[in-house]
């Protein structure tokens, strides 16, 4: 039996982002208020109440390229059913646009094979707020599932032909039809392993 593949975004998909930068945040930069839902804004600086683009980029950046990202959470049930997947032969390529540092790959690394031990082929890690589009490109013509939480992205991934999943949060309402929407790992879990002939 061949190794069965699929893509995958890392934060908000794989890693709670959100939960752990609102929390790092609380910590690092007390005098920023965050708003009680933080997780239905998509830009930084709508997640808080006193915060404005530059000071919201620049917080980005230092919790992108922090010791955080070693020791960050699962989203959702992403450890029961994506160690269920590795366990029946999945694995996947992570594609993350965290930053380009070379010691965030190492970190993120190290975060992702403790977390999902075996299952990571491939990590990628992009440039802070780096496209993804021209990047998957490499894999076009795969009959590979694509997952995300950024409508551009599983956008982009939807019309390079992937198998296109989106993990539902407010902001990434609207996607086009024959993108699959889900709200959970187990959903997606059964979505793959019944993808199999
Ligand atoms: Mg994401």
């Amino acid at each position: 039996m061949g190794i069965k593949i699929f893509m995958t975004d890392v934060d908000d998909c794989l890693f709670a982002w959100n939960d752990a930068f609102m929390e790092w945040a609380n910590k690092h930069y007390p005098e920023y208020e965050g708003v009680i839902d933080a997780m239905a804004k998509w830009n930084i600086w709508e997640k808080f109440t006193n915060v404005n683009q530059a000071q919201a980029e620049a917080m980005l950046k230092h919790f992108n390229t922090s010791a955080k990202q070693a020791f960050m959470p699962p989203k959702l049930d992403s450890v029961e059913y994506v160690n269920k997947l590795i366990d029946e032969g999945w694995r996947f390529i992570a594609i993350t646009s965290v930053s380009d540092d070379p010691d965030v790959w190492k970190l993120r690394k190290m975060c992702l094979d403790t977390m999902f031990p075996g299952g990571c082929l491939e990590l990628h890690c992009l440039p802070l707020h780096g496209s993804k589009k021209e990047f998957l490109q490499q894999w076009q013509g795969k009959d590979y599932f694509w997952i995300e939480d950024k409508l551009k992205n599983a956008e982009a991934g939807h019309e390079l032909g992937f198998k296109t999943i989106v993990i539902d949060h407010p902001y990434n309402q609207n996607s086009s039809a024959g993108i699959t929407r889900v709200n959970s790992w187990e959903e997606i879990y059964s979505i793959l392993t019944s993808s199999e002939t």
